[in-house]
């Protein structure tokens, strides 16, 4: 690539963030050629590392997370890549090209990268702050609800978007006894749609887990502990737990002197710039304008990963937009969900295979389009299985295919076939 244009050279490139985005941009620019200081501030302890297992295999322990490692921890000063743990960038100064650390240091940057992901929303509700309430995203928070696991205790699970359905899985096969609010008529539903929630609703059901529809936690109760949570319709659910799952809001620190426009977290271009010269955002803070979906901020792994890459290669100067066919998956007890594409609205649901024997590909499609699809234990995954039919519709999906119900539903179909390079 280009040798850096622009400013002074021996200012660092400066990464805010340590998650999956943030760890893969530091790692794309030295494996990119970069040279120079490399820089990358985090708030949280240890390096960077994906997120999944701790609702899953980590929070069950069944597995540590250095597997989970973006690189191993060695990998960053054997290439001079300087990580500030534990430091939070309380201010950036876009015009001086400045960010300052809670430490009072000041860091000049050549090209910064914003990748500081989201923080769970709390519930603004009475009883909110008592113990033995939990929400999920660091290490930390998931060790202090490992520590309440044990058998036949009680936990209620507010929220059952994908953190809550997978904590509930996990704490079920713990043989904790699971009570679960869900504020629409199915776990998911308004992510995949009703058909879908259905069956994920069959596979939390199976597994003893009792779902509450159209309940929302409207205050917790106890004195020093939870000791029950009450619903917006008055009931009350005793419980020695509970976990919070209700989404996340972006985590963006201040900017002065050059701005960067927010809306739905930060907005970025095809090429993760944002509206401030020299700052990029990458992963789940930012709302980028991708080439196929238009404007799209998503919370998964495998766009913060790719996408961080992408933008660590972007403040080197590459000119490739990024267009990645967002896919996600989600592990509850012995499912695997995948996702491919992009669909907040769709006209049209097709089903290929059987919704009562859960085991499905359903397609997402606006106007005969095929915008995206969801694979429940069929399908495989498009990531590691590129023959597989979610392969195949992720291709659909990259090339806007058109189609219909009777020839997406219809098992004689090869999925290949209907994509432009068979
Ligand atoms: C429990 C759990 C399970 C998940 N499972 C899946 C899954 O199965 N499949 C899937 O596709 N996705 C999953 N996800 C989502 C996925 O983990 C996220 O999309 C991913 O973590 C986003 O990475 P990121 O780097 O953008 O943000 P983050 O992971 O949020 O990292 C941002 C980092 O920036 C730091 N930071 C923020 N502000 C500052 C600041 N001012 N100064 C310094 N540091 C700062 C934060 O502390 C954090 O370390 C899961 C998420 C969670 C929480």
């Amino acid at each position: 690539m280009e040798p850096m244009p622009g400013r002074v050279r021996a200012d660092p490139m400066v990464i805010v963030g340590g998650g999956v985005a943030g760890g893969n941009a530091a790692a794309a620019l030295r494996e990119e050629g970069f040279g120079g200081r490399i820089v990358l501030v985090s708030k949280e302890p240890g390096v960077p590392f994906g997120r999944p297992p701790l609702s899953k295999t980590y929070l069950r322990s069944e597995e540590e997370l250095q597997g989970w490692y973006v690189r191993p921890a060695a990998w960053y000063p054997e290439n001079s890549v300087e990580v500030l743990t534990g430091s939070r960038v309380q201010g950036v100064d876009a015009a001086a090209h400045t960010v300052a650390l809670d430490s009072g240091q000041e860091v000049r940057y050549q090209k910064l990268l914003l990748a500081t992901g989201g923080k769970n929303r709390r519930l603004e509700v009475p009883g909110a702050d008592l113990a033995g309430i939990h929400s999920l995203r660091t290490v930390a928070e998931c060790d202090a609800i490992k520590a309440e696991v044990e058998a036949n205790r009680h936990a209620v699970v507010v929220g059952m978007g994908f953190i809550g359905c997978e904590v509930a899985a996990s704490l079920a096969q713990l043989g904790v006894r699971v009570t679960a609010l869900v504020s629409g008529d199915a776990p998911l539903d308004k992510v995949l749609g009703a058909d879908v929630g259905g069956v994920v609703a069959g596979f939390h059901r199976a597994n003893g887990v009792e779902l509450l529809t159209r309940e929302r936690a409207a205050a917790f109760a106890g004195t020093d502990r939870v000791t029950a949570v009450v619903t917006a319709t008055g009931t009350r659910i005793a419980c020695d737990f509970a976990v919070v799952g209700v989404g996340i809001a972006v985590d963006v620190p201040p900017v002065v002197g050059d701005s960067v426009a927010l809306s739905n977290g930060i907005l970025a271009d095809e090429f993760c710039r944002t509206s401030a010269a020299d700052v990029y955002a990458a992963g789940d803070v930012a709302n980028q304008l991708h080439p196929l979906f238009g404007r799209v901020r998503v919370e998964h792994f495998n766009n913060a990963e790719k996408q961080g890459a992408a933008a660590g290669r972007s403040m080197l100067g590459s000119d490739a937009p990024y267009d990645y066919v967002h896919t996600f998956w989600s592990d509850q007890y012995e499912h695997k969900i995948e996702y491919v594409g992009h669909a907040v609205t769709w006209d049209e649901f097709v089903v290929r295979g059987s919704i009562a024997d859960g085991r499905l590909i359903g397609f997402y499609l606006q106007d005969g389009i095929v915008r995206a699809a969801v694979g429940v234990d069929r399908g495989g995954d498009p990531e590691a299985d590129s023959g597989g039919e979610m392969a195949a519709a992720a291709r659909l999906v990259a090339q806007r295919a058109r189609s219909t119900r009777g020839v997406l539903a219809d098992e004689r179909t090869d999925l290949w076939s209907l994509t432009r390079d068979k």
